[in-house]
């Protein structure tokens, strides 16, 4: 047999697969998903396995084998390997590209297996029968019960099929060394008193002097699971000092335990039971455990107002989909993935969930990905490129706020996950359960256009169909969604107030603190960066090889270009004009804090945004402190809008409204309603009830106003007439092609080329090249123009616009052109970056 392989080498002169031999040793192991070393242009290249084929439909016949294997049970399976060519299909990238992408960055060095015998199999000898005649196993059990891998492959090579069959069983356990999986750590670790009856009298009679050891005490009664010492001190804010303390009474025990990389081990979560279900959760789930039962691979939108119970839903429809013996798959943002988030999905399943973020460390990650692979986690919560997880057979795949464009992957594949998802289902014939309190567009019109409900009354054909949508509209417990008082921040103006707080916050404010309540402040600003500017002449520190402006760093009193990395001092003196009033512009949100602590004295603000989120955990810190009513006001950027639910909020204030109103780009109105629904959504989510600020300069605005109302409706159908006369998607579909290079005269003829070449091949396809606003397919090639950061890293930047209708192979027209630009080396004289169904058009 022969494999074909994909080399890594993300170029386009090398994204076809090469055929290389199987040697004997390998035969057996070598599978469609396999990682391998190959020759190739006199080194040994990283591969991946996409097809095995016979001898014979190879014409020649000096193949070379492939040098290793890399790993011993391939890391991706047929199914994966079939959606990466489809992702390299439809986002124009390599496929080597997309094949990297869905496995875990520990995993890209070479990974050696050991392979121990079983204890238990030993012990009960029950699995052993089955490969007691096998000569490999009077091998382990001669080597003292444990051996390499790779060495039992190369003595036993026609063993594959049994060895194999023996780790899956469990037989034979695989343990993989990545170097950081070796170094064992341990961690004094908390457990709760061998006698709690005895400790708990104890504690009882103990003097008010003990009273903070007596709540370690008492933590550890009621959670009973061991948690490590730095946690616990961390969550109930306390020196380690104090907590040994208790241990001294003997009231709680300290030992010292070999720390296991999960992430969220030892962290006692409470089970929970499935909630009865309210009549509208009732309704969807009936509709998702028939369509689970039926196995038919379907899309459902789930438009559920905040606080409907939509997460419920998704619980008792992924215990449907386990008792199935099938696997789920739950995608949520990164910045909704909080330890809240994860509570409620260990909470009800245990360790079978599997986490995966990109803050774990990637050894976390690893773990987590081959706790999936192996069959030990049924249920992955994860970001994004959780939708690759390697289960066997998906029953259910989950995307929680599908309108976030964070489910876009701003590098290359720049593939969006939720169409990789409804791509991955059908595979699966799974379910696609996309939910939202604000829908996107796209998802919205799709949903609309099968039920024939009037969203558009003419669908475009562009607009995919056959989305079922399950509306959701009411809260759970009847609770009604926070008042929210706009107020016009010229009024205030006019009224005298200068201060960026109107008077209806700022008593709000007033009265939470009063009441002991808690309040969330949103600063709705993109870029939150600090800038340098001259008072007197109006100089902004540029970075000179981007035309971008330099970003001031408080810590290192530098200026650094987020680009480039460029960084020089901070100037004391305007470099223009020599005045010394240049002065370094805060974040906004550092602002908001020093007017907050200067109106409110004494007030405990707790700030959460690029600056204060980067180090690991910060995010999960401020979150836990704020749940632990440690402050009164959480202030911060996008990120205090999602998915936080804390019972004492009832206020929530947002500070400037139309920050994002007016950006170039046509989605900025869909991202604004997003994101005051969401953050009013915070607010009054318990029994107390909820009040919302919104402060605007533009509060005739449709956006606003219908946020306002909780109308996502009225804002669709206004923001879907913008849409159509413009013809933006949902009404078209867009491809973003930016070209860069160093010479600015090479790169408009490049330019220019492309976009002409882009028309002949449309032309001679016989696809019309503009819209006439009757729905039918068209291809239009806008540019090249220069794009919006029109220099980065000392390169010019220019860029074409596809925007297109129908099927009319826009990424294929692509292709070609790129292809017929190309010199010999297969690559365009200028670099261009291919960006499908662009997200963010700034
Ligand atoms: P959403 O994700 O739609 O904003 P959540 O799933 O966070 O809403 O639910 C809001 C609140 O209602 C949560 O506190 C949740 O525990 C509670 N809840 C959900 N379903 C039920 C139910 N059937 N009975 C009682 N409480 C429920
Ligand atoms: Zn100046
Ligand atoms: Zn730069």
């Amino acid at each position: 047999m022969i494999a074909r392989v994909i080399v890594d080498v993300p170029s386009r002169a090398t994204d076809r697969p090469f055929d290389y031999g199987i040697p004997d040793a390998m035969s057996g192991w070598v599978e469609v998903g396999s990682r391998v070393g190959v020759p190739f242009a006199g080194r040994v290249l990283q591969g991946f396995v996409i097809a095995i084929v016979p001898f014979a439909e190879v014409d020649s016949k000096k193949l070379k084998p492939i040098a290793e294997l890399l790993d011993h049970l391939p890391p991706l399976s047929p199914d994966l390997v079939e959606l990466a060519q489809w992702i390299s299909d439809k986002y124009c990238c390599a496929l080597t590209t997309a094949l990297q992408a869905m496995i875990p960055s520990a995993l890209k060095g070479k990974a050696d297996s050991v392979v121990t015998l079983a204890e238990e199999a030993e012990a009960s000898d029950g699995r052993l029968i089955e490969v007691a005649d096998e000569p490999w196993l009077h091998y382990v059990r001669q080597s003292g019960g444990e051996v390499r891998l790779a060495l039992l492959q190369e003595r036993f090579p026609g063993a594959a099929a049994s060895i194999k069959a023996a780790i899956q069983r469990g037989t034979l356990e695989e343990r993989v060394s990545i170097r950081d999986r070796l170094a064992v750590r341990k961690v004094l670790t908390v457990f709760p008193p061998e006698n709690p009856a005895e400790a708990e009298a104890s504690i009882a009679a103990a003097s008010s002097r003990a009273a903070k050891q007596q709540e370690v005490a008492r933590y550890m009664l009621e959670h009973r699971e061991p948690i490590p010492l730095a946690a616990l001190a961390q969550a109930l804010s306390m020196t380690t000092g104090t907590i040994r303390g208790a241990e001294e009474k003997g009231w709680i025990l300290i030992r010292e335990t070999v720390q296991q990389r999960d992430p969220y081990a030892g962290r006692g979560f409470r089970r929970t039971e499935p909630l009865s279900l309210t009549e509208g959760q009732q309704a969807v789930y009936d509709e998702l455990a028939e369509a689970l039962d039926n196995e038919s691979s379907r899309v459902f939108l789930l438009h559920g107002v905040t606080g409907s119970g939509k997460t419920e839903v998704y619980l008792q429809a992924i215990e449907r989909c386990l008792k199935d013996e099938r696997q789920a798959i739950v995608l949520v943002p990164e910045i909704a993935l909080t330890p809240q988030m994860v509570e409620r999905f260990k909470g009800r399943f245990g360790d079978s969930v599997a986490v995966m973020h990109s803050r774990l460390s990637s050894g976390e990650r690893y773990d987590e990905w081959r706790k999936i692979r192996e069959g030990r986690a049924q249920v992955t919560v994860g970001a994004r490129s959780a939708v690759f997880a390697p289960f066997k057979r998906i029953g259910l795949i989950i995307i929680d706020e599908e309108h976030e464009s964070s489910y876009k992957q701003e590098e290359s594949p720049k593939y969006h996950a939720r169409d990789v998802a409804v791509w991955r289902a059908r595979q699966h014939n799974a379910l696609v359960v996309l939910g939202s309190a604000t829908p996107s567009l796209e998802s919205f019109v799709a949903a609309s256009a099968s039920r024939g409900q009037e969203a558009d009354g003419n669908a475009s054909p562009s607009v995919k169909r056959g989305a079922t949508l399950l509306p959701m509209p009411d809260r759970v417990g009847g609770r009604p969604l926070p008042k929210v008082h706009l107020i016009d921040m010229r009024d205030e103006l006019k009224g005298g107030n200068r201060s960026m707080f109107s008077r209806q916050l700022h008593e709000a404010l007033l009265l939470r603190l009063e009441r002991g309540e808690q309040s969330v402040l949103l600063l709705n600003r993109r870029g939150y960066s600090t800038f340098v500017m001259c008072r007197s002449c109006g100089y902004t520190a540029q970075c000179p090889h981007c035309d971008i402006s330099l970003t001031y760093h408080q810590k290192s009193k530098a200026l650094r270009c987020h680009y480039c990395g460029h960084a020089e001092q901070a100037p004391e003196v305007c470099p223009s004009c020599e005045s010394e009033h240049i002065r370094f512009f805060g974040t906004g949100t550092q602002r908001v804090e020093e007017e907050l602590a200067k109106l409110f004295p004494g007030i405990r603000v707790i700030r959460m945004d690029v600056d204060t989120t980067t180090e690991k955990g910060s995010h999960e810190k401020w979150l836990t402190q704020f749940g632990n009513r440690e402050a009164d006001v959480l202030l911060g950027t996008q990120m205090v809008a999602k998915g936080l639910d804390f019972p004492y909020v009832t206020l929530v204030g947002v500070i400037a409204a139309d920050t994002s109103l007016h950006l170039p780009d046509f989605r900025a109105a869909e991202k604004t309603f997003q994101l005051l629904t969401q953050v009013a959504g915070r607010a009054g989510r318990h029994e107390l009830p909820g009040e919302v600020v919104v402060q605007t300069y533009n509060p005739e605005h449709y956006a606003i106003v219908s946020s306002q109302h909780h109308d996502y409706s009225s804002f669709v159908q206004e923001e879907l007439k913008h849409r159509r006369f413009m013809a933006y998607p949902p009404f078209c579909r867009l491809i973003l092609v930016t070209l860069s290079h160093e010479q600015l005269a090479l790169l408009i003829s490049e330019g220019e080329k492309l976009a002409s070449t882009l028309r002949d091949l449309a032309r001679a396809a016989g696809v019309k090249s503009s819209d006439d606003g009757d729905g039918s397919r068209f291809i239009d090639i806008l540019g090249p123009v220069a794009s919006p950061i029109p220099r980065m890293k000392d390169r010019y930047r220019f860029q074409c616009m596809i925007k297109y209708r129908g099927n009319v192979g826009a990424s294929d027209l692509l292709k070609q052109a790129i292809s017929l630009l190309s010199g010999t080396n297969g690559q365009p004289p200028v670099t261009m970056s291919v960006d499908v169904d662009p997200q963010v058009i700034l």
